[in-house]
């Protein structure tokens, strides 16, 4: 069966491997790109898809009810990706309010969009509304903490995590009340290719490259579990076919890893793969910087529901990943290059 997709923040960092993924993977499918093109989306990260026959790009706010109306109709659409967000925590504590606009109330007027559509279509039973969440939702673990399942009490402690933890119980809601084939993932950070500078993985090998202090808040020992942005994509293809709506599935990476070690991996990468370095080795760049706030211990996860029902584990190891990761930086400074007002603190 072909599928006609909407892919809402397909011009922002997972939003564009996942526009690939799904443009290779099923070349008969239509793809359907819907991007406001905020500080984080870059068309630049699709230009190489723009050839393709199935493939539109549309400039548009997911809260412009009409604008959804008329797409969803005309291109008639039966399933929708949901990645548009605000992402950046550090961002969210500075400045909240687009990350409660974006995140919870453009998140409800895509529901009731997609909802007004599915029944003017007569509630097709293959429509589906996958929408792609966070483990921050769960709040933070202690060291001996069992990792965060599916049935974890939501303690989110950003503002981000909380306007992502109040639109995944509208997704949730959609389909215990109106029966909306919803699927909802939490997933682990994500790293990997056209990832936006401000977040840890990217600062820290343009860093390097650049000479500059690797910055890392508080003592470091903060634990992630990081997930290759390949990996996310794949999974979240498996929920859009095999998984059951109504369903939540965790998806990691089975990589926890202090941030000091994660760090430290990146420099030994950089430092053997990058042909100058203008400081070498460059672990002597690490400076430990002034704690976030209410900044979150540990983060792990348990991805055994989507092992075990949808067949689901990733294929790279967080080695495999980081390798791919700095070699596509080195590759592409004409990509980097332009946004290097925004290097700073990240996460
Ligand atoms: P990103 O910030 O790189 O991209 C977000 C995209 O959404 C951008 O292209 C931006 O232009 C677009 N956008 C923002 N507001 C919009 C609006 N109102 N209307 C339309 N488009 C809008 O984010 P990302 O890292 O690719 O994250 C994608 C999704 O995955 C988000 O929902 C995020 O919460 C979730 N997530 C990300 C991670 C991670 O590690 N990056 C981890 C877990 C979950």
């Amino acid at each position: 069966m072909t599928r006609t997709i909407l892919i809402t923040g397909g011009a922002g960092f997972i939003g564009s491997n996942f526009v690939h993924h799904w443009c290779k993977t099923y070349p008969g499918d239509r793809v359907i790109v819907l991007d406001a093109l905020t500080y984080a989306g870059n068309l630049d990260n699709l230009k190489d898809l723009n050839a393709h026959p199935n493939y539109r790009f549309v400039e548009g706010n997911i809260g412009d009810r009409p604008l959804l109306d008329h797409l969803l109709a005309s291109e008639q659409i039966d399933t929708l990706a949901h990645l548009a967000a605000e992402s950046h925590v550090d961002r969210s504590i500075l400045a909240p309010d687009t990350f409660i606009q974006t995140n919870i109330n453009g998140t409800f007027t895509l529901l009731e969009a997609f909802r007004h559509h599915w029944v003017t279509q007569n509630t097709p039973t293959h429509y589906r509304f996958l929408h792609v969440s966070t483990d921050e939702v769960y709040g933070s673990l202690d060291h001996d903490d069992p990792p965060f399942s599916e049935t974890t009490p939501y303690a989110p402690n950003s503002p981000y995590s909380a306007s992502k933890a109040g639109s995944d119980h509208l997704v949730r809601a959609y389909y215990h009340t109106y029966q909306l084939p919803t699927l909802i993932t939490n997933c682990s950070n994500n790293y990997g290719p056209y990832q936006f500078p401000e977040k840890l993985i990217p600062l820290i090998c343009l860093n390097i490259l650049l000479g500059k202090p690797l910055p890392i808040y508080g003592d470091g020992q903060n634990v992630r579990d990081w997930l290759y942005v390949l990996d996310h994509c794949s999974a979240l293809d498996r929920v859009i076919h095999q998984g059951t709506p109504g369903e939540t599935y965790n998806i990691g990476g089975n990589n926890e890893v202090k941030n000091l070690d994660l760090v430290q991996m990146i420099c030994q990468i950089m430092d053997e793969l990058a042909p100058s370095l203008p400081v070498r080795p460059s672990q002597q760049l690490i400076t430990f910087v002034k704690d976030r706030p209410g900044h979150d211990r540990r983060y792990a996860i348990n991805a055994h529901k989507i092992a075990s029902q949808l067949h689901w584990t990733p294929s790279v190891t967080l080695e495999e990943g980081l390798r791919a990761t700095v070699e596509w930086y080195l590759d592409h400074p004409h990509w980097w290059q332009p946004l290097g007002a925004y290097i700073g603190l990240a996460e």
